[in-house]
């Protein structure tokens, strides 16, 4: 049998995974990206993610990314690098706010192995951490950091190195589908292949022929600052504002800790994104940090921006494309979804390879 080729648009955390997992199993790949990933551009820099083994999404996501860490696991060992820092996860606010409550369920539906710590021992055992009354402590133990830029710039230099044929620079117009298989035409030219993977983040529903879901962007910012003194042990934190909104603050890097907050509310299309970081973005990162880490947290030093693609329903959307079953897609973000890219990759691959993914994923399809 010859050997089915199938384009890849769009080349971040989830297009990365699934060349990769394509050109393992043999497919003639073609990637595309309109620019070179790793880049600031989208929605996967910032040298760190949270990864965690329980899922305040929903117990339906605990599988998904119980896969994509033993993908990454098992990647680490042939590359011998390092992807996953296991730092432990403790996730602060009131009993019923969505990261709390919404972990408990998933790990009580999953018996997952974790704890609901009261304040007065969240000051115990972390003394450098200062947790308002009332709130409490989620902890979960099999939640750490990811690094995703060299997990990306990785996937996509094994996929390379297995035959993927990857166009940096070089932007995917729009997707036409024939009789047997797909065109797409780009910025260099045009591509004809069996089927499609499309993996473009905010830009997917702006691709001439897309008929897939309705995409919109949310602005958000990450930050970072000087630790002034090295914590120990340090998890990384889910830390309330006491209002629904969920900051994650991370472990210190070479004595930065960067702060990132969950969602902006700011959403609307990607053409009427704004791109710089307000006053007031870094005020609100700084206020909540000093609050929680008030001998730890030093200097300003700098910020980005960055986006989430979201979805109508706030869950990820993984199917084909309507009245086109060679268009494979995926958007799989809404803010949470580096976590799970390595199996959301992986299941895409496998749908336009016309096999079924190895971790369910008929929950996410269209309605
Ligand atoms: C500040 C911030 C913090 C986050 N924190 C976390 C976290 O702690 N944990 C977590 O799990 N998730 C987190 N997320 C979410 C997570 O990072 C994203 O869900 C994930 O990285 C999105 O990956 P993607 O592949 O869908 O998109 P991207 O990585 O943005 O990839 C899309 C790619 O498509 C390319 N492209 C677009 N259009 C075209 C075209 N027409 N032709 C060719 N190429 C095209 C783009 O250049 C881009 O490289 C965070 C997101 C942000 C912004």
């Amino acid at each position: 049998m010859s050997r089915p080729t199938v384009l890849v648009i769009g080349l971040g955390a989830v297009g990365s995974a699934a060349a990769l997992h394509l050109a393992r199993a043999g497919a003639t790949v073609v990637g595309f990206d309109r620019w070179r990933p790793p880049h600031r551009l989208g929605s996967t820099h910032g040298e760190s993610r949270i990864t965690r083994a329980t899922a305040w999404e929903g117990a339906r996501y605990v599988p998904l990314v119980a896969r994509a860490q033993q993908l990454w696991a098992d990647f680490a060992q042939a590359t011998q690098r390092q992807y996953f820092s296991a730092t432990g996860g403790l996730f602060v606010g009131l009993p019923d706010e969505y990261h709390v409550q919404g972990s408990r369920e998933s790990a009580q539906a999953a018996q997952l192995p974790c704890e609901l710590i009261p304040a007065r021992e969240i000051a115990r055992r972390w003394p450098w951490l200062r947790v308002p009354d009332g709130m409490v402590g989620f902890w979960d133990p099999g939640a750490g950091v990811l690094a995703p830029e060299r997990i990306v710039d990785d996937q996509l230099q094994m996929a390379a190195q297995l035959g993927a044929t990857l166009h940096f620079d070089t932007v995917v117009h729009g997707i036409e589908t024939t009789s047997s298989g797909v065109r797409v035409g780009t910025s260099h030219g045009e591509h004809r292949a069996d089927a499609i993977v499309v993996c473009a983040g905010g830009w997917m529903s702006q691709l001439i022929g897309w008929t897939g879901p309705d995409l919109q962007v949310e602005r958000v910012t990450q930050h970072w600052f000087a630790e002034t003194a090295a914590r120990v042990d340090a998890p990384v934190l889910l830390l309330s504002d006491g209002h629904g909104h969920a900051t994650a603050v991370f472990p210190a890097q070479a004595k930065r800790i960067k702060v990132a907050g969950h969602g902006s509310g700011r959403v609307g299309p990607l053409d009427a994104l704004e791109r710089d970081v307000r006053a007031d973005d870094i005020a609100g990162a700084e206020s909540l940090l000093r609050g929680y880490l008030p001998q730890h947290a030093g200097a300003y030093l700098e910020s980005s921006s960055c986006f989430y693609t979201k979805t109508a329903s706030g869950h990820f959307v993984i199917d084909r494309m309507p009245g086109a079953a060679q268009v494979v897609f995926a958007s799989a973000c809404n803010g949470y979804g580096f976590k799970f890219s390595a199996a959301v990759g992986e299941a895409v691959a496998a749908m336009a390879l016309g096999d079924e993914p190895p971790v369910d994923i008929s929950s996410w399809r269209l309605p």
